[in-house]
């Protein structure tokens, strides 16, 4: 493949989509935010114990007559955000079309999961030279920015993010590639990671917690993202695997690649897009150029702003100090943050109906485009002496509020 030609055709649409990995000035810093608050070394966490897994299985005990290799149909997170069709109609927000346009977003997300992700497939036998890594690593945000990617930061591979096990979940939806329980051995190629950003519509978002499509169609959006970049890198003859919420941690890693700071409602908070997004990645052995982690001021500002934590329906987010307690087995600790209470939040989606994007849409860091919030964030960058103001500022200016168009 011709790369350059490739990076030129990429060049020459420069403003057709986000570039701001590559080209814009941060703040960033040789060690992630998450550093000053580290209390032991990182362990591999085991994805049996994620809320999704923990779910599941509980969805699944409730039906005693049958074990789990004979209900193969049970899905019970999926059911949830296909809704109960004797349910439907009832409330604004879940209509059948509201269902139907959720439920069709994630099409491409189930195929690739079952099919692409968590492969390492068959790489071209002729490898590109790769002298000058920093030529080569613009190419492959490049790429990744032209494949559809609003962000897309490097990191080198912190093997504590790696799971463990296959969780439940995950590995239902692994197109049997393995099983819930199963070890998992990191191969000696992996070395890198592309972390990949998919930004979810602000409208959408601001439906929760109704439903909103945007999330099942940045599901599909970032598992296209990340396996075409996986195809990509192979075919330059290097080993790649793309993947989803499966295989590793998505958070520390994009902190690790510079792509944001993790807020308070345990997700990572963007510079551009606040909280407003899904995360995918592709591992890779080409020799990349990691990113430095940026400092965007959030860990400051969520001491102060407990917006999600009061606006959660579930009473998942702690609105008290940091500690390095864990509340059950689904924190993966050894820092002080705040950790999240993921079956609380598990049992509202039940509840719900859907699944709730509440703890983004209130974040004030979920912001649409605009000169002010720009000028917010570069000060929130710079200082915390105004983030009380800015809290209060955001409150009285009616951001957060549900909004059902
Ligand atoms: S998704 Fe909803 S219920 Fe879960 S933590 Fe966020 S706000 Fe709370
Ligand atoms: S809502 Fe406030 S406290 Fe919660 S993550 Fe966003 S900035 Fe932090």
């Amino acid at each position: 493949m011709d790369i350059s030609r490739k990076m030129d055709y990429v060049d020459q649409r420069k403003g057709t989509f986000d570039t701001t990995t590559i080209h814009e000035e941060r703040s960033t810093m040789k060690k992630p935010t998450y550093h000053k608050f580290t209390t032991e070394p990182f362990q591999r966490f085991d994805d049996r114990n994620s809320g999704f897994s923990r779910f599941q299985r509980e969805q699944i005990a409730k039906i005693q007559d049958l074990k789990y290799e004979q209900k193969p149909s049970v899905s019970s997170t999926a059911k949830i955000q296909k809704g109960d069709p004797s349910e439907i109609g009832e409330k604004k927000g879940f209509g059948k079309k509201d269902y139907a346009l959720s439920w069709g977003g994630r099409t491409v997300d189930y195929l690739i999961r079952a099919n692409l992700y968590t492969r390492d497939l068959d790489i071209d036998e002729n490898k590109i030279d790769v002298s000058d890594s920093s030529s080569v690593t613009r190419q492959v945000k490049s790429a990744a920015l032209w494949y559809g990617a609003n962000l897309a930061g490097i990191c080198e591979v912190n093997p504590a993010w790696i799971y463990s096990h296959w969780g439940d979940y995950n590995a239902f939806y692994s197109g049997g590639l393995a099983k819930a329980g199963e070890s998992i051995e990191i191969p000696s190629w992996l070395k890198y990671c592309v972390v990949l950003i998919v930004g979810m519509d602000y409208e959408d978002i601001m439906r929760s917690p109704a439903i909103d499509a945007s999330t099942s169609k940045a599901y599909a959006k970032m598992a296209f993202v990340a396996t075409s970049l996986a195809t990509y890198i192979r075919q330059l003859g290097y080993h790649a695997m793309p993947s989803g919420n499966d295989y590793a941690i998505n958070i520390p890693l994009a902190i690790d690649a510079g792509l944001g700071e993790m807020g308070r409602n345990g997700l990572l908070i963007t510079d551009k897009y606040g909280p407003r997004v899904r995360i995918s990645k592709v591992f890779t052995n080409l020799p990349l150029e990691a990113d430095e982690p940026v400092d965007l001021g959030v860990q400051a500002f969520c001491e102060e702003c407990k917006l999600c934590a009061y606006k959660c329906p579930s009473g998942a987010i702690m609105n008290g100090k940091r500690t390095d307690k864990a509340y059950d087995e689904s924190n993966n600790m050894y820092m002080k943050k705040w950790p999240i209470k993921a079956m609380k939040c598990m049992h509202w989606w039940e509840k719900n109906k859907s699944h709730c994007s509440n703890c983004i849409r209130v974040c004030p860091f979920n912001k649409p485009p605009g000169t002010i919030h720009t000028m917010a964030r570069k000060v929130i960058k710079t200082t915390a002496m105004l983030d009380k103001f800015l809290i209060k500022l955001d409150e009285v200016s009616g951001y957060g509020k549900q909004v059902i168009k």
